[in-house]
């Protein structure tokens, strides 16, 4: 009996098909295997970036730059002259602190009858940082300093009190 010519197509076609897949099955084990796509990440990495340029901030041993306006931990400012302390115990910044996170200690000296500042606490670990506090203050007192460096081990270590804010930021330096 003789094939046709139609039949004798079909049977190449179909061989053609499973020889395609065939080789698309080995192609996807080869390129498994040879982590193609790794490769081709990494190309595409390096082709946007110079490996000789280093991107990573090496903190700590390099301090970053913070913007001139970043708002951080927060000092109390003495007078260069006489090294007494600024606050006139106005109570304003604990006023415009929407956290209420500021307590200012005070009593009124009989002889002056002015307000001495006695206790003074910041609590840092609900502080937004919004620099309210140190806008309202009028003696420029309070000022949120740059430094960024305020973590605690204990929650009651966030809570700066008076000696804390006057001795202001210690920042700590790394060394090798
Ligand atoms: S920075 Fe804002 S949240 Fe923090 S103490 Fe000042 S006013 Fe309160
Ligand atoms: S606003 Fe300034 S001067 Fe007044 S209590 Fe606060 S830190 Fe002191």
């Amino acid at each position: 009996m003789r094939t046709s010519p139609a039949v004798i197509c079909v049977t190449r076609a179909l061989t053609i098909v499973r020889c395609a897949d065939r080789l698309g099955v080995m192609n996807a084990f080869l390129s498994r295997l040879f982590l193609a796509d790794f490769w081709k990440g990494l190309l595409l990495t390096f082709r946007t970036q110079n490996p000789k340029n280093v991107y990573t901030e090496q903190y700590p041993q390099e301090r970053p730059m913070v913007a001139e306006r970043y708002r951080g931990a927060p000092r109390l400012n003495m007078n260069p002259e006489t090294g007494e302390t600024l606050c006139i115990s106005c109570n304003l910044c604990a006023l415009a602190c929407p956290e209420n996170l500021i307590v200012v200690g005070w009593h009124r000296d009989d002889a002056t009858r002015r307000k001495v500042l006695t206790t003074f606490t910041y609590d840092t670990s609900r502080c937004m940082f919004c620099g309210l506090c140190e806008d309202a203050c009028p003696t420029d007192c309070l000022e949120l300093t740059q430094d960024f460096e305020m973590a605690s081990y204990t929650r009651e270590g966030a809570i700066w009190d008076r000696h804390r804010l006057e001795e202001g930021p210690t920042p700590a330096r790394y060394t090798r």
